[in-house]
């Protein structure tokens, strides 16, 4: 079980409103995640199961893709989530893929597997400290966000400046 979970029994209906919060490691979430998870959640009943609409909130520390250097960033999320309720009954009912299929006798919810999901995913593929990050010199490889150099690079594509770097070094 992790932190994230709703308890479904005997629920009144209605919207009910959660304030729930776990640690990264609790749902498997590496140390680069370096702020306790905070969780708003709304649920909802709906016909034959359950709406779950949330916000995570935590922060990653990570590395610039253009300079390499460590920076923290803030990550915010919002989901929603839908449970349907399994019928016992022999008719066949109407599948819905996007719902997860929750047995009639369970008391809760823990859905703790898809905030480690929508954390990640909330990750940018594209890691920059900021957006007009300066990146390293090709040439010599000072950080440019913090010192001028007198290296001669105009010609280099930006995009280029791994590849000069690598052979730079040689
Ligand atoms: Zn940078
Ligand atoms: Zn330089």
């Amino acid at each position: 079980m992790t932190p994230f979970i709703i308890n479904i029994s005997n629920l009144s209906p209605g919207t009910h409103s959660y304030a729930l919060e776990g640690s990264p490691a609790e749902i498997n979430l590496d140390e680069q995640f370096t702020r306790l998870i905070r969780v708003n959640a709304d649920l909802d009943r709906i016909t034959r199961g359950f709406a779950l609409r949330g916000t995570a909130l935590t922060a990653a520390h990570l590395s610039c893709d253009r300079c390499l250097g460590e920076f923290d960033l803030d990550l915010q999320t919002t989901f929603t989530l839908l449970y349907s309720v399994a019928t016992t009954g022999a008719e066949e009912e109407e599948k819905d893929d996007l719902a997860t299929v929750i047995a009639p006798e369970a008391n809760i919810i823990d859905f703790g597997e898809d905030v480690r999901q929508e954390i990640l995913l909330a990750v940018p593929r594209k890691l920059l400290c900021k957006e007009e990050c300066r990146g390293l010199c090709p040439v010599c490889g000072r950080n440019l966000n913090n010192e001028q150099c007198s290296c001669k690079r105009e010609t280099v594509d930006p995009r280029w400046a791994p590849l000069a770097r690598l052979s730079a070094q040689k």
